[in-house]
């Protein structure tokens, strides 16, 4: 996975450019290698060995404390220590000022080596660099700083038992208790969390929960909708203006944990707020009804930190099921004469069924890195770069596909990887099964399978009047015309072809401009949708390619699979969306 991850960050994405910026002056390609070989190493020592634990020894709460295996405390306060908490911010608040593909791929080890294990760390570091942007100057000092430090945690609590997709639907309350507090305006919260990943745990000595929550109107009643919404930090012990803890419990309690099919290692809570008098104390971030919007500010690289996690997990299973096939003898070679049994068995990657679940593992959690990396590439862009509206553009249709296709495909690589294994693939004695398991939360959390596919149709690739569908295919064009003078051009001329059908399929699908005709096929859009987006990625990929080794030669093969087997499948999924196959729509809740 390391050459992978080298080549296509240095071959492919000529990540060293980005150090001629201001911002990333003081690296070089040493520097982003030196942080690559700390994160690689912590996640070799202190969090694979620990991966299985973390999933057996499942939080428990004896009704006062929850408690988890210390292996969990010494691996997250080992990724703090290692400055990663603060990767991504200035110097001057103790960060390393790295650019976000950096701080993404060395985030990729800790996903591989126990994605649940590293769920505390990825959430604290989302909460608090939401702070820096949308919080006061003392609440930057007083919680951001603490949470990038590795002092306390930080946890993001939008969902509740009613409010999951729609979070419109959010029912905490938030009076106001004193408008000068020195952390920000204080409310009183009252209502419940749900899902909370990291909402209680004894890590750190506090946990600083982001809270969305609704403030009640001049008639005491919640505003309906989005708008609604503020954003609320709720520490588990109230502080002081200077970062201490006052000994007063906030009245934000653990009702009870959640037991999941996989993801186990990190805890997942129901919290009541103001479960015993006059609400818990919450400090307003940014303006009120501002909520959501600050809550998503974070959202690309929420978003690409999840699809980065499920490729990492996929790239977990290929790697275990590519070992075993090698060593795992099973079967002989069926030749014109009938098999001769009398011969030794040949190792199960010598078939060709076994090679196939292989290379579309291959295919899969490889193109899925490269997903990533060029979005996060693409943040930086954004960020530091020239063309950030192109790159925002860009960026914005293809988020959802970053999210949701690892969630999908990195899935049934898990899947592959399993039966690779056959009957020892389902048995706690190896790996993959847990790979399998924790996988299955990402098509979930952060805006579900079918929400990503409405953001994308609904939205996304009709935004400006089409302008970023119209980004991104000027991105694939140039591909597509590079790789016209190549020995790629069957493939290039695929790609064009498919590009022009996720179009006319767009078009279809919006001619009556009826949304519930054009929505009602959304999944099956954006499963085509990803599919040609990573045929692209794949066909960029092998332009870069250098030589003949078995290196080279195995992503050429991977490349040439995802062609020959997997972008033919956009024709099935586009054809249900440009006749705008009605059928789902039409059937009648009674008729199930
Ligand atoms: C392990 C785990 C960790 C989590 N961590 C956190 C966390 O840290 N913080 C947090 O706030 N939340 C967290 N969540 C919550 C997660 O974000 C929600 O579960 C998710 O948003 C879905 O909400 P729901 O479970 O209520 O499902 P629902 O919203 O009820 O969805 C159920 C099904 O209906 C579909 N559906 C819903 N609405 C529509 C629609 N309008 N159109 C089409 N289909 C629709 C969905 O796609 C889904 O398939 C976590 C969840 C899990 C399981």
């Amino acid at each position: 996975m390391r050459q992978t991850l080298d080549f296509l960050l240095n071959d492919w994405l000529h990540v060293e450019q980005l150090t001629a910026r201001p911002r990333f002056a003081e690296h070089s390609a040493e520097t982003f290698a030196a942080v690559l070989d700390t994160c690689e190493r912590i996640a070799r020592d202190k969090f694979a060995p620990f991966n299985r634990l973390a999933d057996t020894q499942e939080p428990h709460f004896d009704g006062e404390r929850v408690h988890l295996p210390q292996a969990t405390h010494d691996a997250t306060l080992a990724y703090a220590e290692s400055g990663m908490l603060a990767a991504a911010q200035d110097y001057d608040v103790g960060g390393m000022q790295l650019p976000c593909v950096i701080e993404m791929a060395g985030n990729a080890f800790f996903s591989k080596a126990s994605v649940a294990m590293g769920g505390y760390a990825m959430l604290t570091s989302g909460n608090a660099s939401l702070l820096m942007v949308h919080g006061t100057p003392t609440q930057r000092e007083v919680f951001a700083k603490n949470e990038f430090a590795g002092r306390w945690f930080g946890t993001m609590c939008l969902s509740e038992p009613q409010a999951g997709s729609s979070l419109s639907d959010v029912a905490t309350r938030a009076e106001l208790d004193d408008a000068s507090d020195p952390l920000g305006p204080r409310y009183r919260l009252t209502g419940n969390k749900m899902w909370i990943s990291g909402g209680e745990h004894e890590i750190t000595e506090n946990i600083i929960h982001l809270v969305l929550a609704k403030v009640p109107g001049p008639d005491g009643k919640l505003i309906p909708g989005t708008r609604g919404i503020s954003l609320f930090i709720c520490p588990k012990w109230l502080v002081n203006e200077r970062a201490e803890l006052t000994g007063e419990r906030n009245d934000i309690v653990l009702a009870g944990l959640n037991h999941k099919l996989g993801y186990r290692g990190t805890t997942n809570c129901l919290l009541n707020l103001g479960e015993k008098g006059q609400g818990a104390v919450g400090y307003l971030v940014g303006k009120v009804g501002d909520g959501l919007r600050c809550m998503f500010h974070m959202m690309n690289e929420a978003r690409i930190g999840v699809g980065l996690g499920a490729v990492m997990l996929g790239y977990a299973g290929y790697e275990a099921s590519l070992e075993y096939a090698r060593q795992r003898p099973q079967g002989r070679p069926m030749t014109a004469a009938g098999k001769d049994s009398a011969s030794p068995q040949r190792p199960i990657i010598e078939h060709a069924d076994v090679r196939r679940m292989l290379l579309a593992q291959k295919s899969y959690v490889e193109g899925g890195l490269a997903l990533e990396l060029y979005c996060a590439r693409l943040v930086d862009e954004l960020h530091t770069g020239e063309a950030a509206a192109e790159a925002q553009a860009v960026l914005d249709v293809l988020i959802p596909i970053a999210k949701s296709w690892p969630s999908e495909w990195c899935l049934e690589a898990n899947s592959l990887a399993i039966q690779v294994l056959g009957g020892y693939g389902y048995t706690r004695d190896f790996p993959v099964e847990q790979y399998w398991r924790d996988q299955r939360l990402n098509m979930i959390h952060e805006g579900t399978h079918g929400i990503q596919a409405l953001d994308l149709l609904g939205r996304k690739v009709v935004q400006q009047g089409g302008a970023s569908l119209a980004a991104l295919a000027a991105r694939v064009q140039h591909t597509i015309e590079r790789a016209m003078q190549t020995g790629w051009s069957a493939e290039a001329n695929q790609l064009a072809a498919a590009l022009a059908q996720v179009g006319g399929a767009t078009k279809k699908a919006w001619s009556t401009g009826q949304p519930e005709e054009a929505l009602a096929n959304a999944t099956p859009y954006m499963q085509a949708f990803g599919h040609t987006v990573l045929a692209w990625l794949w066909l960029d990929v092998a332009l870069a390619l250098p030589g003949e080794g078995d290196f080279a030669q195995g992503k050429r093969a991977a490349a040439r699979y995802f062609f020959a087997y997997e972008l033919p499948k956009i024709g099935a999924w586009l054809d249900v969306v440009a006749r705008r196959e009605p059928l789902c729509r039409d059937m009648k809740t009674e008729w199930f």
